[in-house]
């Protein structure tokens, strides 16, 4: 009885499939208003010459060009370079925004997530995924863009989250991934 099972089982498996079909992943939604994405970018650019400006003071205070520096404005030069940072890196993502020309019923590809415009003009932020169909892989698919290699051949790939390097596909303009292996060689490893 269990040969038989066997034998079964073999001749019942379906033909592997090697594409599949990439979905909005309904978790990853989210609506920013217009509002919030301009007030980022304003935040964005306000943080950049306070980033200059701390920078600078620290590095003339090390030099010994801004003798005066006493103590209180060091720790502050300090707390408004580190704070500047942290604006920068939190709103990129709404500068990109806000910045990029995102024609209507039209997506952009922004910090691994897809961005539409609504009629209102606010953003709808998702991602794109599939289940990983390597064998015994319960992998998600994301998109992400290509290694430097394969960005004249690729604007976007799918990369699986267990299998990494390993579980790669390309993407086609109409969501469908097909299984491909990718150079993930940086591009500066020309020389003989
Ligand atoms: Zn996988």
């Amino acid at each position: 009885m269990s040969d038989g099972n066997h034998i079964n089982i073999a001749q019942n498996q379906a033909p592997e499939r090697t594409s599949i079909q990439f979905v909005i992943d309904p978790r990853s939604v989210e609506r920013v208003s217009r509002g919030s994405a301009i007030k980022g970018a304003v935040a964005f650019f306000l943080s950049l010459p306070v980033l200059a400006l701390s920078a600078m003071s620290i590095l003339a205070d090390a030099l010994g060009i801004l003798s005066y520096f006493n103590v209180e404005s060091k720790i502050l030069a300090y707390v408004l370079m580190a704070v500047a940072m942290v604006g920068i890196i939190l709103c990129n993502s709404k500068r990109k925004m806000a910045t990029a020309s995102i024609p209507p019923d039209q997506a952009r590809f922004i910090d691994g997530r897809w961005v539409e415009r609504d009629d209102s003009g606010d953003y709808l932020l998702y991602r794109n995924s599939a289940p990983c169909n390597y064998e015994n892989c319960q992998g998600t698919v994301r998109i992400q863009l290509p290694p430097p290699r394969e960005q004249h051949n690729h604007d976007l790939i799918g990369v699986c989250d267990l299998g990494g390097k390993q579980h790669t596909y390309r993407v086609d303009f109409n969501g469908v991934g097909e299984r491909q292996h990718f150079d993930w060689r940086p591009l500066e490893q020309n020389k003989p």
